[in-house]
């Protein structure tokens, strides 16, 4: 199969789309068709386990270009934690995505793109640049820490990550270079795009890991069919809803929806930073400068992947309407929903998870009951420790695996929005 560009015609194979990340002309890549599962897949899918799921999925994407025993090997080591389907009350659930080495969802998409690339990349050195609003960046690391012949630049805003996430992003060390960006995240990501596109750093052979690589979304839709198989015993109707900023996991959930698994409604759930929900309300999209809030990790002002979701609808609102409802927040509806779920059910949630809940909330109230609706609780609730603890009144625990960050060094170098500067780093680093 191949893999065309967003933003024109032009279209390369998948081993090029995961080594290139942004195509030449800035569009992102897409695969040529959406393939499509056959029936048999879905009648035992409560059968079959994660990684046979995404053994099936990921064939369908990448054809023979990994042999059958690599691509199954490279899955079971992405997908050696559990993502349980936790109910959190009545008809609600919490499809728990946080339980890999950095406590957040991009784990899955990370690990497997650092495997895949290398695969393709076959012994060549690359140098891997990702942006990060916090959680991004310490997936990446983790995935590609210690990958022979790969450095790995992370570009994150200054101040604006939490103490524990900066930790996640900076301690690591040998291939992984964490550069502290006096910006915002939208700096960090243009800053990215432009490095990207330098014909220099090019002969270096520049990619990218943000969710703009084909190979991160490929495993994300993997866990919407995983929750689908979970609850299929119920016969009820299927909502996701997908706390979003970049909008990879809502766009592979569009991906696993449009090749076949039965989902009634995504709903794009987002903080004060609305510009999708907006867009369907309005039919107008207007990028905006993002706003920082307690979902930090969604403070996108204007999220990379529409660009894959205009293409999915043909630039149609009336078609993004037929699939998806937005709805927005703000920081003092997640808090009051983190403590009001905590105190009546208790089920902790993330900020994050709390804005995707409250998105399952609100289209409840707008239509009838009698649905199923999963929620993506995308990190665990100690990474947002300080707003979780202000909001529920009470400590909370860290995870080893997370608190054992906090007591390494941070090493980072610190860098204006300046290019010049940064691309001399990269080059001679
Ligand atoms: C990255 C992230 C999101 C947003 O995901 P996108 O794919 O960028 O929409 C939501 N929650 C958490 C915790 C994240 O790290």
């Amino acid at each position: 199969m191949k893999y065309y560009s967003t933003r024109g015609k032009h279209s390369v194979n998948i081993q090029q789309a995961v080594l290139n990340g942004l195509a030449d002309d800035g569009g992102l890549y897409m695969p040529a068709y959406i393939p499509q599962l056959p029936a048999s897949f879905f009648e035992n899918i409560e059968n079959k386990s994660l990684p046979e799921i995404g053994f099936e999925v990921a064939k369908l994407f990448l054809e023979d270009s990994v042999p059958d025993e690599v691509l199954k090997e490279m899955i079971d080591e992405v997908l050696n934690f559990d993502i349980p389907v936790v109910p959190v009350h009545h008809n609600i659930y919490s499809l728990e995505l946080f339980h890999g080495p950095t406590l957040a969802f991009k784990d899955v998409g990370a690990r497997f793109m650092a495997r895949l690339m290398s695969y393709y990349a076959d012994g060549n050195s690359m140098k891997v640049i990702a942006a990060t609003s916090g959680d991004t960046g310490s997936a990446v690391a983790a995935g590609f820490y210690n990958v022979p012949g790969i450095n790995v630049y992370i570009l994150y805003p200054k101040g604006k990550v939490s103490p524990l996430q900066e930790k996640q992003l900076t301690t690591w060390g040998g291939n992984i270079k964490a550069l502290e960006i006096e910006g915002t995240f939208d700096d960090c990501q243009a800053l990215a795009k432009q490095l990207l596109a330098d014909e220099e750093l090019q002969k270096h052979q520049v990619t990218s890991a943000n969710s703009i690589n084909i190979a991160r979304l490929i495993p994300q839709s993997f866990y919407y069919f995983w929750a689908y198989a979970q609850l299929k015993k119920e016969n009820k109707k299927i909502v996701f809803s997908v706390p979003s900023g970049n909008f990879g996991n809502l766009t592979a959930g569009l991906l696993a929806y449009k090749m076949g698994l039965p989902v009634d409604r995504f709903i794009a759930s987002t903080n004060i930073n609305n510009v999708v929900p907006q867009y369907l309300e309005s039919g107008t999209y207007e990028a905006r400068p993002s706003l920082s809030t307690v979902s930090n990790a969604m403070d996108v002002g204007n999220p990379s992947n529409f660009e894959r979701m205009k293409d999915l609808f043909q630039e149609d609102v009336s078609k993004f309407r037929e699939v998806i409802s937005g709805y927005y927040f703000t920081d003092e509806e997640t808090k009051a929903t983190v403590q009001k779920v905590y105190k009546e059910s208790g089920y902790l949630l993330d900020p994050h998870g709390a804005v995707a809940y409250l998105g399952l909330i609100q289209y409840q109230n707008e239509q009838q009951e009698g649905f199923n609706g999963v929620l993506l609780e995308t990190a665990h609730p100690a990474k947002f420790i300080e707003t979780v603890e202000e909001s529920i009144l009470e400590k909370i625990e860290v995870p080893e695996k997370l608190s054992a960050f906090g007591k390494k060094e941070k090493v980072a170098t610190l860098f204006p929005v300046d290019f010049q500067q940064i691309k001399a780093f990269i080059k001679h680093n």
